[in-house]
């Protein structure tokens, strides 16, 4: 029996990257899954392949939600997914002494109220059934700081708290919707591009920034949709403001470890 048999999957940012792969995975699993996404052509790509459902959805908008509550009043599944680092446009000054308050709060309207707005239309949409699964992608950025893109650190973290708040609400509304976050260590997808440099720089600079993680690599996509997965099907049934590292043991211990 596929783990998410005739279940409806919401998913947003789904044209690439971690989205894609969850949306996939999903669908593998029988799910009838929505893929949306600010970015309308790749979106329809994607759902096209995989033969499901498209919506534009940009996350940061409150009228697109809307819309989505109207298209589809219903879901079992929502993932959180779309995020950004603020560096989308190249290397620009992100630490706390110098990132701009325009560049700090876009980065939070993207992942923070994306999110909230993500998890006030999936409560909507399951309270009917009384149960499902909320699933936000957060960050191991959600957990440490990072001095140089502070704004994606700190909306991380508050997606990380703020799933708490969504599964201690829904859990006192007597509801079976649990509400957990995935927190991805370094996962190759485009989101690196423009951090990953030039082709001839490329290994060298993934080298170097995967030198301190146990697992020595970056992770994959799928990787983290297995994770999705499990939270999304009743396997984890008792799991709710729960946080899952995906990220090759990064947080398990630090450099100065003893061996
Ligand atoms: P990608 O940049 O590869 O994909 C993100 C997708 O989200 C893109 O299709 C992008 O569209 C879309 N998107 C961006 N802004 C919006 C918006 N306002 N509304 C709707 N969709 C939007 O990212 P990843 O797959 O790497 O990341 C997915 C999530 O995982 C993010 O939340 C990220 O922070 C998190 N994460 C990723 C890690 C990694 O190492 N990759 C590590 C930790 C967490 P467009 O291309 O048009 O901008």
């Amino acid at each position: 029996m596929p783990r998410l048999a005739g279940r409806i999957c919401v998913v947003t940012g789904a044209a690439r990257g971690i989205g894609r792969a969850i949306a996939s995975r999903f669908h593998q699993e029988g799910g009838r899954v929505l893929v949306t996404d600010v970015d309308a052509a790749a979106g329809q790509a994607a759902a096209a392949e995989l033969g499901s459902r498209f919506l534009p959805l940009d996350v940061r908008q409150e009228a697109d939600w809307a819309r989505l509550a109207e298209a589809v009043p219903v879901a079992d599944v929502v993932v959180n997914n779309a995020g950004v680092t603020g560096f989308e446009g190249g290397p620009t000054a992100h630490d706390p002494e110098h990132v701009s308050l325009t560049a700090w709060r876009e980065v939070h309207r993207v992942n923070l109220d994306g999110t909230f707005l993500g998890c006030r239309y999936a409560i909507g949409a399951m309270k009917g059934k009384g149960a499902g699964s909320i699933i936000n992608i957060s960050s191991r950025s959600g957990m440490v700081g990072i001095p140089g893109a502070a704004a994606y650190a700190s909306s991380k973290a508050a997606v990380r708290n703020h799933t708490k708040s969504v599964a201690l609400y829904c859990a006192q509304q007597g509801w079976r919707i649990r509400c957990n976050s995935i927190h991805p260590g370094a996962i190759l997808t485009p989101m690196w591009d423009a951090m990953l440099g030039e082709p001839a720089e490329r290994e060298q600079n993934m080298a170097e920034i995967t030198a301190d993680t146990p697992l020595k690599r970056f992770g994959t996509p799928d990787e983290v949709a297995a994770v999705a997965l499990l939270l999304a099907s009743d396997e984890a049934a008792y799991m709710t403001g729960a946080e899952l590292s995906v990220d090759g043991g990064l947080l398990a211990g630090s450099a100065a470890s003893p061996k």
